[in-house]
């Protein structure tokens, strides 16, 4: 069979030949049950339009904002379609495993279709498919509960939504509502027809103990925060004024915004995936159970909310073209990663420290913390950094295991780094005039919109910061994303005024990081949890060298069991000495002692003052 060349033609020959097949796009009627939520299982039904032959649906594969093909396709059970009452007949596709064949017989308009989605039930990782689901909250992901038919771009379907929440459960959700009823304590939720892209673009958290906390009047901008236990939630004051400052220097940083009103939807849990995701008009933000009520585990999760904040502007209204995919089913390609991810990594950093998240000194530790784990990594030496934007729907579920030489999705700590570059010569070549609030401003402002998209490519990113100022913007990009060191790029903190340096005091942050980690990483190229589990050596430096690897354990330092106190102790005795340090390490069964030639104590990172040069760093993070 060959189809005819001129795409009149066609039309005409299908509209007459197929006129069952609808001519709109069609609408779809969605119910989702969550009331078995703490079971971890969700049932949908769905009722879609379809015609008599082969109807074929999706389950969303590439997940917006996830910049993978990581839909959890292994967790759709349940599998039923209907037409007329009659069961039908369906299929897998053999090439796709996100695609289903459904035989509608002749005579049908209508399939209806049920299917459960299987919520982790053992703790998993693994972003909005990990764990969302507990005794008391869930967080509802539209793409998981549902499938869509072929044909269409996702803003052309017509998804009618409904869902059933677990007796007394309250909920928070950017989705317009159309109407609510409760019967025996279930609320049921009827929302607006929308697309299906701003449905999946607006998840739904639910709970029973959730806190709203208004943030912002115009437009409207709130917490909707659902944890595992009242207490969870009581947070001190400056915790909602910090939050309030952010949405406040936010607009400030942009000029404008780009949502009707914004929730940032607040998982305050042990058992679920810890992660945050992006949408236009909310987050899906997820921390442990003690996430706002204990200071350290604030500090520690300070750049969270502001990152994903930061992304309804870059990522969602501002969006690499070649991620602005049609539906869930088109690949995504990640290589402008290092503007969607690493200029928001930067910009959170920044937001942190103006809403007061991080003291100024806490933000700089924070960034010594990134700038020393760069220098540290020799997989730059294979991979550049455009290779981890490249590679990430794989290096996101890559292991922790040799890390630094595989290296993992640089493209967010290492852009932090770049993009202060980038704001300390903008500062530099406009002698102070510009910044990259001026950037923000031309690239993701005025005017303010509802969700809207729109695309860029990298000629377009050049020619923005052209506009800021002239500069070498081209050479600068292909340099940073294409080198292979040495080192990290640290041009953006040098220019700034500050300095790295290492001394034998954890920083702040460090220590707060260091409840479940040890970090002698910079001094014999060696991380390990507090049990002595090797997470990861670096290739070059003494562990390494002496032939420990990920996976080993430590057993004993010196002749004494292993603790941190024990190798802390060792280390800074062993400073400037002549004997090795011993390391008796347990692997596969086996334990061998690994004799280690190391006199440099210990070793942890801190910025320091240039005074040589001003302090651009300071004025960077001072609120506006
Ligand atoms: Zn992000």
């Amino acid at each position: 069979m060959k189809l005819s060349r001129i795409p009149g033609v066609f039309c005409l020959i299908a509209l007459f030949s197929l006129p069952a097949w609808p001519a709109a796009p069609p609408s779809v009627t969605l119910f989702v049950d969550a009331s078995s939520a703490p079971r971890k299982i969700f049932h949908a039904t769905l009722k879609i339009p379809a015609s008599a032959g082969d109807l074929t649906l999706y389950y969303p594969k590439w997940i917006p904002g996830e910049h993978a093909p990581d839909g959890p396709v292994v967790d759709l059970a349940g599998l039923k379609f209907y037409a007329g009452g009659k069961l039908l007949k369906w299929r897998r596709d053999l090439l796709d495993g996100f695609t289903i064949h459904v035989d509608v017989p002749a005579g049908e308009n209508e399939v209806n279709a049920e299917l459960d989605f299987l919520s982790p039930a053992v703790f998993e990782g693994g972003f909005s498919a990990g764990s969302s689901a507990t005794d008391k909250m869930a967080v509802i992901s539209w793409n998981q509960v549902l499938l869509y038919p072929k044909g269409w771009k996702a803003d052309e379907l017509t998804y009618t939504a409904s869902l059933k929440l677990p007796a007394n459960w309250k909920y928070g959700t950017p989705l317009p509502i159309a109407s609510t009823s409760e019967r025996n304590g279930e609320t049921e939720i009827k929302f607006q027809p929308a697309p299906l892209n701003t449905l999946v673009d607006s998840p739904v958290i639910t709970g029973e103990f959730l806190k709203v906390v208004k943030l912002a009047d115009d437009p409207l901008t709130e917490m909707d925060i659902a944890a595992d236990s009242a207490a969870a939630l009581d947070a001190p004051q400056e915790v909602w004024d910090h939050y309030r400052n952010l949405v406040e220097q936010a607009q400030k940083l942009f000029g404008a915004h780009h949502y009707r009103d914004y929730h940032f939807l607040l998982s305050l849990s042990d058992h679920v995936a810890h992660f945050g995701l992006e949408h236009h008009e909310s987050d899906d933000s997820r921390v442990g159970e003690r996430g706002l009520v204990d200071e350290n585990d604030r500090k520690l999760e300070a750049t969270l909310l502001p990152h994903e904040y930061v992304h309804s502007w870059n990522g969602k209204y501002r969006r690499p073209a070649d991620l602005a995919t049609p539906d869930y089913q088109q690949p995504m390609q990640d290589d402008l990663l290092w503007v969607y991810e690493g200029l928001t990594n930067y910009l959170g950093t920044v937001l942190a420290a103006r809403s007061g998240l991080l003291t100024a000194e806490q933000s700089r530790d924070d960034l010594a913390l990134t700038a020393a784990a760069l220098d540290h990594t020799p997989g730059r030496t294979w991979r550049n950094l455009q290779d981890t934007a490249d590679a990430a729907p794989e290096l996101y579920f890559a292991p922790q295991a040799w890390h630094s030489w595989r290296r993992g999705v640089d493209f967010y700590d290492e852009d932090t780094l770049n993009w202060l570059w980038v704001d300390v010569i903008i500062r530099q070549q406009s002698k102070g005039a510009k910044s990259i609030d001026d950037f923000c401003h031309l690239f993701h402002g005025a005017p303010s919109t509802g969700p809207a998209l729109k695309t860029y490519t990298f000629d377009d990113v050049v020619n923005a910061l052209n506009q800021i100022v002239p500069y070498d913007w081209r050479g600068f990009w292909t340099e940073r994303l294409t080198n292979h060191g040495p080192g990290a790029p640290l041009g953006g903190i040098e220019g700034s005024g500050w300095k790295v340096a290492y001394d034998e005091s954890p920083s702040e942050m460090d220590r707060g990081i260091g409840e479940h980690f040890i970090d002698a990483a910079y001094s014999l190229g060696l991380e390990l949890r507090d049990d002595g589990g090797i997470i990861d050596t670096t290739e070059g430096m003494p562990a390494a060298l002496a032939g420990i690897g990920p996976g080993m354990k430590l057993v004993a330092v010196n002749g004494r069991q292993y603790s941190p106190d024990v190798l802390r102790a060792a280390l800074k005795a062993g400073k400037g000495g002549t004997g090795s340090l011993d390391l008796l390490v347990e692997n596969t069964d086996y334990f061998k002692t690994y004799k280690i030639d190391y006199h440099g104590g210990e070793r942890y990172p801190h910025l320091v003052r240039d005074e040589s040069k001003p302090d651009l760093l300071t004025e960077i993070y001072k609120a506006k």
